[in-house]
């Protein structure tokens, strides 16, 4: 990709995403849109096999029908213990309308007989970035971590209660949103994709 259109839409709805991408590149000149701001973005189907299939897919369909860059993101929890489940699956493996707290006593039911050492996960994060001219690039960000053995702590949200990381000795569910940021899947995704935009765009206060 040899240029960065100025305008990128964020395929979401979630004011608050868009704002935590706006800020990591707020010295850059590159406007952000959400799907709030485009009327003819399709409801895109994630029913890829990996994260890079499911970021990819709702980044292509979107900047096709909008005809703006887009950048879109897919990201789970992979268990060691059940051969990497519930990965794509992670937002509706309790089923399609169950609550944060049934999604973590679902995973701690099927993972009551596992001892400590076998409990090993991580949180990963692919943000697939597509321009309407058909370039396309993937960011991933991953977070190792440990399922405990009941959840602990109230902030966050999914699996975040149940997610035990070594180095900072919490649960994401007992980190302050900022410490979480710094070690996520997610915010490494972002970082990684920031560090991308910074290659090619020039800062605001520059003419
Ligand atoms: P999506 O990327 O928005 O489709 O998220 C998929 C699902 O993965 C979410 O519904 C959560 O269940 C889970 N998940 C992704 N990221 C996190 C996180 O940072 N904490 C807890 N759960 C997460």
């Amino acid at each position: 990709m040899h240029e960065i259109p100025p305008t990128i839409l964020i395929a979401t709805k979630n004011r608050g995403k868009v704002a935590e991408i706006s800020d990591l590149v707020k010295d850059l000149s590159v406007t952000f849109l959400s799907l709030a701001d485009v009327a003819n973005a399709p409801d895109v189907i994630e029913d890829g096999a990996t994260f890079e299939e499911n970021a990819l897919k709702k980044a292509r369909v979107i900047a096709k029908a909008t005809g703006v860059a887009t950048i879109a993101d897919d990201s789970g929890l992979c268990v060691d213990a059940l051969d990497g489940r519930p990965g794509v699956f992670s937002a509706r493996y309790a089923g399609e309308h169950a609550t944060d707290a049934q999604k973590c006593a679902g995973l701690l039911e099927e993972m009551r007989d596992v001892p400590n050492e076998l409990r090993t996960a991580r949180f990963i994060c692919v943000i697939a970035l597509v321009t309407p001219d058909g370039e396309e690039r993937l960011f991933h960000g991953v977070c190792e971590g440990r399922i405990t053995f009941e959840p602990r702590g109230d902030g966050g949200f999914g699996y975040d209660p149940i997610f035990y990381n070594e180095q900072a000795g919490r649960t994401f569910a007992e980190m302050e949103r900022d410490e979480k940021n710094l070690i996520s899947h997610r915010g490494r995704a972002l970082r990684q994709f920031s560090a991308y935009l910074r290659g090619f765009c020039s800062p605001a206060s520059l003419p």
